[in-house]
């Protein structure tokens, strides 16, 4: 995720990057890709995964990041492409995340596409923000956080949050999220998760 030695770009000097969409970012190196095979468990419908899976193994999600140092001075910035499609009634969604630096907050600007962004603390307060181009999304400190695609085309956010801060996808991967995001009447809605555990 971080490493000073292998990256690219000029992090003490700057740099320009070509960031039109996901093809200026394509040019540059490979995306990070999540297959549903990678995170069916995180979909409460198992048995609608499933059937998917039999058909092939879909693309749920990928992203680009560029190799920030790992310095709380610098910032870690990327693409983050979450393509549309459902599992049974609940949208395809990340995987979510804390950062490993809890108090690390981050920056989601929404290129293209519509969806919603799931915030979730560790007491329990859960906020869904609307991502819509051209509007950008603030999550605070300590919020876990999962991109959810509630639209027919792929949603395509850029992020930057600082470059020391870390990755916690266990937790969620553990607890899951106390709040799904499930089509109900056409139309995207909150609705409390069966599969979430305390333990
Ligand atoms: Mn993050």
């Amino acid at each position: 995720m971080s490493n000073n030695s292998t990256s690219a770009y000029n992090w003490a000097n700057g740099f320009t990057i070509d960031f039109s969409l996901a093809t200026g970012m394509s040019k540059k190196g490979k995306s990070t890709t999540r297959h549903l095979s990678q995170m069916k468990t995180m979909y409460y419908d198992t048995a609608a995964a499933d059937t998917i899976l039999q058909a092939g193994d879909v693309l749920v999600y990928e992203f680009y990041e560029l190799g920030a140092p790992d310095n709380a001075g610098d910032l870690a910035f990327g693409t983050s492409i979450t393509y549309p499609g459902k599992v049974g009634d609940e949208y395809f969604m990340t995987k979510g995340h804390f950062h490993t630096i809890l108090e690390t907050a981050e920056v989601y600007y929404t290129l293209s596409g519509r969806g919603i962004m799931l915030t979730e603390s560790p007491g329990g307060d859960v906020v869904a923000h609307e991502l819509t181009p051209g509007c950008a999304v603030y999550v605070p400190q300590r919020y876990a956080h999962r991109s959810i695609n509630t639209g027919d085309t792929p949603l395509v956010t850029f992020f930057v949050f600082r470059g020391d801060a870390g990755h916690d996808y266990g937790t969620i991967e553990t607890k899951g999220y106390r709040k799904l995001v499930v089509e109900q009447n056409g139309k995207p809605t909150l609705v409390d998760n069966p599969k979430w555990s305390d333990a």
